[in-house]
């Protein structure tokens, strides 16, 4: 009689009864009682019995992209990034064609991805989450070299996004009163965008490279993006007076802008755009100007996310 079997069959079972080591990366600055709130919370929420945990903290800008560069040195098996789209960012960077989860607390402003996923909003109840969750293996994109996985784009929303970088003050609010003082300020310009297999020059408010469907706040720019699909969702806004910008919003909020009369879209696995002006650009939400071309490239099944299981109860 063969011996292996029970030895083997063991080794697998030892294998996936064996709890899981998780660290969750938290920057302080995302909230006040941030960091109080998910130590009661992962003591309160995660589930012990499959979880090993550690809370590391961030202290500086960039602090997240190398503790989750140490957690991936240090053999954990999750890493969850607790914050918002520009954490998530670090966090992922980190973690690409590695065999590293990456989880998600939203604790941002926006939480664009979080949404999506399915992670919500509140802290209890994505820590609650995560405990049922599946693993995912999604692309994320690179612009001039750059990671990002959920949105990158030009125009409009990257003057929003450098808008908010210089302030201190979050929410709905200041991010509203931002993209109108945007609004107000900027002005279409004449882009050429080449992907593999068209070339179109339109005068355009916003170029968006979409990987994930969702801004913040539930406003879907990309209602057909999907995270695993090898492709991005290209969205242009054209020029037309800005008030049917405005008017546009409840059809965005409903899945809906593609039937908005200023909006182009198509996919694309590779997009090359070449805009004329200051090039006001943000990659995952953070908001920078890039000089010169962009070049955007889709990079298919790098990363591998907690997807929170909707059909359990939690
Ligand atoms: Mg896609």
């Amino acid at each position: 009689m063969d011996q292996s079997h029970p030895v083997i069959k063991n080794h697998v079972l030892d294998e996936l009864l064996r709890p899981r080591r998780i660290v969750f990366i938290v920057n302080p600055k995302a909230g006040t009682n941030l960091q109080r709130h998910i130590e009661k919370s992962v003591d309160k929420h995660l589930d012990h019995k499959r979880f090993i945990y550690g809370i590391w903290h961030t202290e500086k800008a960039g602090h997240a992209a190398e503790l989750a560069r140490k957690a991936v040195e240090e053999d954990y098996d999750i890493v969850v990034a607790v914050g918002g789209d520009g954490s998530i960012n670090e966090v992922a960077s980190a973690l690409l064609h590695t065999e590293v989860v990456m989880g998600i607390i939203p604790a941002g402003s926006g939480n664009g991805l979080a949404m999506h996923l399915g992670y919500g909003r509140d802290i209890d109840q994505a820590m609650r989450k995560i405990n049922t969750a599946k693993v995912q293996t999604i692309d994320c994109g690179m612009m001039n070299g750059l990671p990002f996985i959920n949105l990158a784009g030009i125009g409009f929303d990257g003057l929003v996004a450098k808008l908010m970088r210089g302030s201190n003050w979050r929410g709905f609010l200041p991010y509203f009163l931002k993209s109108v003082e945007a609004g107000l300020k900027y002005t279409a310009r004449t882009c050429t965008i080449e992907t593999e297999d068209q070339v179109i020059t339109e005068k355009c408010f916003v170029v968006t490279v979409a990987n994930g469907p969702m801004y913040g706040y539930n406003f879907q720019i990309a209602p057909d993006a999907r995270l695993d699909d090898g492709l991005f969702s290209v969205v242009l806004f054209k020029d037309v007076p800005r008030w049917q910008y405005f008017a546009a919003v409840p059809s965005s909020l409903n899945g809906k802008i593609y039937d908005a009369g200023f909006v182009r879209h198509f996919s694309a696995r590779r997009v090359k755009i070449s805009c004329e002006g200051i090039n006001y650009v943000h990659i995952d939400g953070e908001g920078m100007e890039m000089p010169g071309d962009l070049l955007i490239e889709m990079v298919p099944q790098c990363l591998k996310v907690l997807v929170p299981n909707l059909d359990s109860n939690v």
